[in-house]
């Protein structure tokens, strides 16, 4: 398979993207209900032709999460022969889920990354490493590696490794581009640091950062991008992807939003009604993948929190862009009757620099509030300047709780992320859960 960007719809007016998009989905509608048992029977009394705008389209039911996870044999739309490998999802909502890819699922996986870091300026001329986990199931290690191979980029499986290694290899084979989870990369920067790694004579000019936002909720850059940047000195790009979906939102030169690549997904943000919110209005991200063949879906509910962006982007590309993910709908802290996104906390906590380590534990209050506790790895004399710190970013008070290391890692288990907030709530504002991030 050979890379072809010019392909790609992105460069296409927003009106010829929407008419593409239209025609793409009724073809999925045909498609979907001829292939997968499940939306057979959710469809039975809905047509392809019943589908002639784009609001025809928003007027179909979501799919979510849960209905996901608990009927997935039914959504799985091949035959076993056909599948080549097996991913779960990263169990950010406490359940995984198993989900079979075909090859051309992988194909497509491959292209869909490609065009991301294509976006990037990333070329065949670069030296990636790649500081994730390639194994455990995981999806996102091996997309990053398909799509970097695919743009003919020399890619290295570094993957994620004791300090002393990674700087010998940041050193003996030099990278342009670095692909990290940002917190991850940030205390890898000190460590670093430490050991008299050089940072003002790296080769790195590009840094893809995974899985956490660089932005605030208003764009601006947050406090890990500018310990990143300051570190690194190079240009920074996020990326937001959903193993459900099979593709990625990624940050072009021009930084200011993840693009959406149309020919691969038909993006939506919504309201709680699954109505299309105005452009910059937060809402929830909804996705139809197109093309994918082991589990295909229709308006799938991410359950992530995010805006468009309004306009079209300076980089020439007119694909839908996404702001930073907010925070998980599931997860959103409600105080005196007013919503505070996570991001907002987490953003707040991570600039002060006396903080080691943080939880957030969300318990049920009353109905117009949650109960907060936010424990802290720090020095006990820094707690007014922490307390003082989220009054000024959110107008309320929050408790803090001097903890140490070994209290934190208790409270969050076993699992595999390490998790910021600990949602402990028997109920919350908008769906039934028990979750972490
Ligand atoms: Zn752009």
């Amino acid at each position: 398979m050979k890379f072809r960007p010019e392909f790609s719809w992105e460069f296409l007016s927003a009106d010829e993207i929407a008419h593409k998009s239209l025609r793409a989905l009724r073809n999925h509608i045909k498609h979907i209900k001829e292939v997968s048992p499940y939306y057979r029977d959710l469809f039975s009394n809905i047509s392809h032709e019943d589908i002639n705008t784009l609001d025809d389209f928003h007027q179909l039911p979501l799919t979510n999460k849960t209905t996901l996870s608990e009927n997935t044999a039914q959504f799985i739309s091949v035959n076993s022969s056909q599948i080549v490998e097996t991913v779960i999802t990263s169990g950010s909502t406490g359940i995984p889920l198993v989900l079979p890819l075909t090859s051309n699922d992988l194909e497509r996986i491959a292209f869909n990354e490609a065009l991301s870091f294509h976006s990037t300026g990333i070329s065949d001329s670069d030296t990636a490493h790649i500081m994730v986990n390639l194994d455990r199931l995981y999806i996102a290690g091996m997309a990053y590696y398909r799509g970097l191979v695919l743009l003919g980029t020399n890619t290295m499986r570094t993957g994620v490794l004791p300090v002393e290694i990674q700087k010998y290899y940041l050193e003996t084979l030099p990278p342009s581009v670095i692909v990290a989870l940002p917190s991850h990369l940030r205390k890898l920067s000190q460590e670093l640091a430490k050991l008299g790694f050089d940072s003002s004579k790296s080769s790195v000019n590009k840094v893809i950062c995974i899985g956490e936002s660089l932005k605030t909720p208003d764009m601006k850059p947050n406090a890990t991008a500018k310990a990143l940047q300051e570190f690194w000195g190079a240009n920074l790009f996020s990326t937001y992807s959903s193993t459900e979906l099979a593709v990625s939102f990624c940050e072009c030169t021009q930084s200011h939003g993840g693009h959406a690549h149309p020919e691969l997904v038909y993006t939506e943000i919504v309201d709680e009604h699954g109505k299309p919110v105005p452009d910059g209005t937060p809402g929830e991200l909804v996705a139809t993948p197109l093309g994918v063949e082991g589990v295909p879906l229709v308006r799938y509910q991410t359950g992530d929190i995010t805006y468009k962006i309004p306009g079209t982007c300076s980089c020439g590309r007119n694909s839908m862009r996404i702001g930073p993910i907010l925070g998980r709908k599931a997860q959103l802290i409600k105080i005196q009757g007013t919503t505070i996104y996570p991001l907002t906390l987490t953003d707040a906590l991570d600039e002060l620099d006396m903080i080691q380590d943080y939880l957030i534990i969300l318990e049920n209050d009353s109905s117009l509030s949650d109960r907060v506790a936010i424990h802290v790895v720090s020095p006990p004399s820094s707690v007014e300047k922490i307390a003082n710190h989220l009054r000024a970013v959110t107008k309320k008070n929050f408790p803090i709780l001097v903890s140490n290391m070994a209290t934190l890692q208790s409270l969050r288990g076993s699992n595999r992320k390490r998790a910021r907030i600990l949602d402990w709530r028997k109920y919350s504002h908008t769906e039934q859960h028990k979750t972490q991030v």
